[in-house]
């Protein structure tokens, strides 16, 4: 049975049937692909972990 629920990605805004769940946020599977080959000192590493602080945010709401 397959989960046909659609997600709105916190890291490109589009929304995706696949992908993976962090901290009850959604993150596409592009996405998650372009973070596992994104390098520390490039500019989307650090857009990533700005996107990830505003969850942590939301989180300790
Ligand atoms: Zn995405």
């Amino acid at each position: 049975m397959e989960d046909q629920t659609e997600h709105v990605c916190i890291i490109c805004r589009h929304v995706k049937q696949e992908g993976i769940r962090v901290v009850s946020q959604f993150i596409c599977e592009d996405c998650e692909a372009e973070m596992v080959h994104t390098n520390a000192e490039d500019a989307k590493y650090r857009y990533f972990i700005h996107q990830m602080r505003q969850i942590s945010m939301q989180t300790h709401l």
